[in-house]
C-alpha cells in the first residue's frame, strides 16, 4: 500500500514520504492507495488494550515502517502524560456513549495524534534518508496549537511554529499557548480569524521563496494540521477502542452495527471514523455536528458547499470553520476514487467559493447525516446534559449531543474536548458568575463537585513567553523571522 493525491499527480508515495510531505506536489491530499485488510475478532478487540491496539493500526497503515519503529511511536505516545489509564475512557447514558478523547497534555481530543505525529515525522524523516531538521507550521483555531506544541516540544530535529487568531480563543488556549515553555517552539498571534491564519499557512506550504529561506536553515516544511496522514491514523485507534469498550460492557453485541456522532470542524475526526469502517468496524450512519458555521451540514443537506457566507466566532471556537480540508478525501472516495472529480470541485471552491457534487458522489454520501447548533443551543445542552445526567460536557461535545438522534442504536459520540478548557462558556450554561483566570477553573468545581484537571494545576502560574501579534498581510515575514532566530540553534553553535 502506497499513497497518492486526491488531485491525480501522478507520485506515489511511501507512509513516510506522505507524513514529511503533509500535502501532495498537486496541492491534494494524501490517500492510501488501498484499504488494508485487517481480521478483526470482535471479543479479542474487546479485551486489547490501547496500545496493543493502536500498535495494530499504525502498522496496517504505515507498511513502511518496522514493528520496532511502531511499538516505539505507541509507547512514547501513550504513556503516563494520559491522567487515565485507558487513554479513552466510555461514559455512557442510555444509549449515548461518549469517548472521553480529552484526557491528554492539552485536555483535547488533538493529543491522541499530536503525541504520536512528531515522532512519526523524526522517524520519517531518518527513514527518507534527510538530513534537514523539520520546520513545523500549524494554524491553529485553539486547540490544534497547544496539542501540536505539547508532542513536538523538545523533540530533536524539529522546530515548530504556531499561529493562532485573537478572536475566538479561550483564556486557558491562550495561556497554554504563551506559556509554552519549549525551545524549539514559536507562536504568533494573528490579528484575525483561523481561516485568514490557516490560508496563510497553505500559502506558506506552497511558497518555494519561502522554501528556500528555510533551506538556509537547513529545515524543511511540514505540518502538523490535520491534513497530514500522521494525524489522521492515530484517531481511527479510537473509534476501535471505543467499539471494544461497548462489547465489552455488554452494550452491544460483537458486529452489531453502531452510530458515530462527532462534532466537526475541519472534518478530520469524523474522516477517520469513516477511514474505520473502511478497514471493518460496523457504522450504521455517520453523523456531522457543526456550529454555526455550518457549511457542512447545508452541504450533506444540498451537495453544495459553499464557503460564501460570514464567518462566525462561536463559544465552540475549534470548530469555527469555513473551508474543512478533510472533506476533499471524502469526496475522493465518495467520487469512487476519480482524482478529476475533486480536482474541478477544488478549482470550482477556489474560483468561487463553492461547488455541487454529482448524483453518484450524493449516493454514496448515504450513511452520512448533518446537524447543526446554535451557540443558545450549545448552552442549552451543558445544562441539560448536566441537570439530568450530572455529566459535565464541554461546548463542542455540547453541540455533537444538540444533534443526537435517537436510531434506536448505540451512538459513540467523540467527546472532543474537557468542560475545564473552557470554563467561561460552561460557567455561563450553568447560570453561574463568569470568571476569568484560575478562579473560573476552581468556581467550575466547587459549583459540579468535579475536579479540575491535573495539567491545569499551574497554568496561570507560568510567565508569558510569546508576546508576538501580526497582521494578516504579515505572517510570511513573522513566521520567517521565526524560524530564522531559532534560540535552540543559536544555544546549539
Ligand atoms: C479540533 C476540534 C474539533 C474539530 O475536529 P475536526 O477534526 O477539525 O473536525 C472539535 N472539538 C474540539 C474540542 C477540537 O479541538
Amino acid at each position: 500500500m502506497q499513497y497518492v493525491s486526491t488531485r491525480g499527480a501522478s507520485e506515489r508515495v511511501t507512509a513516510a514520504q506522505a507524513i514529511l510531505r503533509g500535502l501532495a506536489s498537486d496541492g491534494g491530499l494524501f490517500v492510501p492507495t488501498e484499504w488494508p485488510q485487517l481480521d478483526w475478532s470482535w471479543s479479542a478487540l474487546a479485551q486489547m488494550n490501547y496500545q496493543t491496539l493502536a500498535a495494530r493500526i499504525f502498522a496496517a497503515f504505515l507498511p513502511d515502517f518496522s514493528q520496532e519503529e511502531i511499538q516505539g511511536v505507541v509507547t512514547a505516545a501513550y504513556g503516563d502524560q494520559w491522567t487515565n489509564q485507558a487513554i479513552v475512557p466510555l461514559h455512557s447514558i442510555g444509549n449515548q456513549h461518549y469517548l472521553e478523547l480529552f484526557h491528554g497534555p492539552t485536555l483535547a481530543f488533538k493529543d491522541i495524534a499530536l503525541q504520536a505525529l512528531p515522532h512519526l515525522v523524526s522517524l520519517a524523516a531518518k527513514k527518507t534518508g534527510s538530513t534537514q531538521d523539520v520546520a513545523i507550521l500549524t494554524a491553529t483555531s485553539g486547540d490544534t496549537g497547544t496539542a501540536a506544541m505539547a508532542g513536538f516540544a523538545d523533540v530533536a530535529g524539529t522546530e515548530i511554529t504556531v499561529l493562532y487568531p485573537k478572536a475566538g480563543i479561550s483564556d486557558i488556549q491562550r495561556q497554554q499557548m504563551v506559556t509554552e515553555r519549549a525551545k524549539n517552539a514559536h507562536v504568533i498571534g494573528v490579528e484575525g480569524n483561523f481561516d485568514q491564519a490557516q490560508r496563510a499557512v497553505k500559502a506558506l506550504l506552497g511558497d518555494s521563496a519561502f522554501a528556500d529561506v528555510l533551506r538556509q536553515e537547513n529545515l524543511r516544511l511540514s505540518s502538523a494540521n490535520s491534513i497530514n496522514i500522521g494525524r489522521l491514523i492515530p484517531q481511527i485507534v479510537y473509534y476501535f477502542y471505543g467499539y471494544g469498550q461497548l462489547i465489552q460492557q455488554g452494550q452491544v453485541a460483537p458486529g452489531q452495527a453502531i452510530n458515530i456522532l462527532v462534532p466537526t470542524g475541519n472534518f478530520g475526526n469524523m474522516l477517520a471514523a469513516y477511514y474505520a469502517k473502511q478497514i471493518g468496524l460496523p457504522v450504521a450512519n455517520f453523523q456531522v455536528a457543526s456550529n454555526e458555521n455550518h457549511v457542512l451540514t447545508d452541504f450533506f443537506a444540498t451537495g453544495c458547499y459553499d464557503r460564501r457566507r460570514d464567518f462566525v466566532v462561536t463559544n465552540a471556537p475549534a470548530m469555527d470553520i469555513l473551508v474543512s480540508s478533510n472533506l476533499e478525501r471524502l469526496l475522493y472516495f465518495t467520487a469512487d476514487r476519480n482524482p478529476q472529480t475533486v480536482q474541478s470541485a477544488m478549482q470550482d471552491l477556489a474560483a468561487t467559493g463553492s461547488y455541487q457534487v454529482d448524483a453518484r458522489v450524493k449516493a454514496n454520501l448515504a450513511d452520512f447525516r448533518a446537524s447543526w447548533a446554535s451557540q443558545e443551543a450549545v448552552l442549552a445542552q451543558i445544562r441539560t446534559t448536566f441537570e439530568t445526567s450530572g455529566y459535565l460536557i464541554d461546548p463542542h461535545t455540547a453541540v455533537a449531543a444538540a444533534g443526537y438522534v435517537a436510531e434506536g442504536r448505540p451512538t459513540l459520540i467523540a467527546a472532543t474536548a474537557s468542560p475545564y478548557k473552557f470554563p467561561q462558556t460552561v460557567l455561563k450554561a450553568l447560570g453561574l458568575p463568569v470568571q476569568t483566570g484560575p478562579a473560573a477553573l476552581t468556581a467550575l468545581s466547587q459549583a459540579t463537585g468535579t475536579a479540575v484537571p491535573t495539567q491545569l494545576a499551574n497554568l496561570f502560574e507560568e510567565p508569558v513567553r510569546h508576546q508576538q501579534v501580526v497582521a494578516p498581510n504579515a505572517i510570511g515575514q513573522a513566521v520567517a523571522a521565526a524560524f530564522q532566530h531559532d534560540e535552540s540553534k543559536e544555544e546549539k553553535s
